[in-house]
């Protein structure tokens, strides 16, 4: 059995944007979280059969937001210490009572681990006891005076830059952390050395340049770029149509429109988003509305569509994507729609979550032609562009 210990216990928010004071694991990169990419590969990893974070006791609540609900591979996490080897150590006791056979040492700041860099780790691993993720140094290294002045060149080769993953034998690498800490040495920046400290054999697997850590906001940015080189762009389109009853009021994108006549429907009627909504879904080739928020269930009974239109949302975040822009075209003679669009296109905009300039909202009339010309009822198109 292997188990794998995310390291998501650092206070550093300097990879955020100055919008945000979030440890940069729970910043949303493209609308994943940093830790949610990470422990995707490792719960998705078929030789990994058991997973801990290792978290600050201050986040708890962003925590909960961002894990998969009830992973069966993901035990509840445990609370970091003040330095990264001590919440290593943490994490590794958590482990102790299954005495797994190898463990996987892994830093929620770099999602771009894959499920190859992990199985390699591990086949190396099980050869020589440890074995690390690294990269051989490529450029030219300069010693320099406190002045930036160049004191020497330094020779490069058979340097490399350790990462992780860092896997070991279970055993191994927990008698070398406690030993460690027993003898006072509490300045490891990552866990070869630890074990190297403890004259265990670590050896090196060739990394993959975009296993990169996230620290800095120029991190950040050029993370955004290596997530969406893997996301296509994506079409959906929608259409719905409700019919038309006795009442007072329309409710459209949210906004309700006195008129004469109601929407008629087993939720809000909101014809327009649920156009929207299975608009969105079919960009992800998701189903539909009805597939997930089925009619004939009671608990949809006039529920407010925004729930359709957000579920859709968060199905495109859980995948990584984004929401590019979202076109509506509502078809009725009455009532008119265009003193409501800006705040219509407001709405959308909110329960998306993305910026009103990406939310289109149109309207036309049949020309009094067919059941929409007869006011019999409305009908909506919509299409959305996701990138996914
Ligand atoms: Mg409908």
């Amino acid at each position: 059995m292997n188990v794998a210990v995310i390291v998501a216990a650092g206070r550093g928010s300097r990879a955020a944007s100055a919008s945000t004071s979030m440890p940069k694991q729970y910043v949303k990169l493209l609308g994943k979280p940093v830790l949610a990419r990470t422990l995707s590969v490792f719960l998705g990893h078929p030789k990994i059969h058991e997973v801990v974070v290792v978290i600050h006791p201050d986040d708890e609540d962003l925590y909960q937001d961002v894990i998969p609900s009830r992973h069966t591979k993901l035990r509840t996490p445990v609370h970091g210490g003040t330095t990264r080897q001590a919440s290593v150590l943490r994490g590794l006791e958590a482990f102790e009572c299954l005495s797994p056979e190898y463990v996987v040492i892994h830093d929620a700041a770099r999602p771009f681990v894959t499920e190859t860099v992990i199985t390699q780790s591990l086949i190396a691993a099980e050869k020589t006891g440890g074995a690390i993720v690294a990269l051989p140094v490529t450029d030219t290294l300069k010693r320099a005076s406190a002045d930036n002045t160049i004191l020497a060149t330094i020779d490069r080769s058979g340097l490399w830059r350790a990462a992780t993953p860092q896997t070991f034998r279970f055993s191994s690498i927990l008698a070398a952390h406690r030993a460690a800490a027993q003898s006072g040495q509490f300045g490891f920046t990552d866990d070869a050395g630890i074990a190297e400290a403890d004259a265990q054999s670590v050896s090196l697997v060739m990394g993959d340049s975009s296993n990169i850590k996230i620290t800095t906001p120029a991190d950040f940015a050029f993370a955004e770029r290596l997530a969406s080189q893997n996301l296509q762009v994506r079409c959906g389109s929608g259409y719905d149509v409700h019919r038309f009853v006795e009442g007072d009021a329309v409710l459209l994108c949210g906004v309700s429109i006195p008129h004469s006549q109601r929407l008629d429907g087993h939720s809000d009627a909101d014809v327009a988003m649920h156009a929207l909504t299975d608009a969105i879904l079919g960009a992800i080739g998701d189903g539909d509305i009805g597939q997930h928020f089925p009619p004939n269930d009671q608990q949809w009974k006039g529920a407010r569509s925004d729930v359709f239109l957000r579920d859709a949302a968060r199905r495109v975040a859980n995948r990584g994507g984004v929401i590019s822009n979202v076109d509506v075209t509502i078809i009725c003679e009455l009532p008119k729609i265009g003193p409501y669009r800006s705040k219509m296109q407001q709405h959308l905009a909110d329960v998306l979550e993305i910026d009103i300039g990406r939310v289109s909202i149109k309207a036309t009339t049949s020309e009094g032609l067919g059941f929409t010309g007869r006011c019999e009822g409305i009908a909506a198109m919509a299409s959305a562009t996701v990138l996914a």
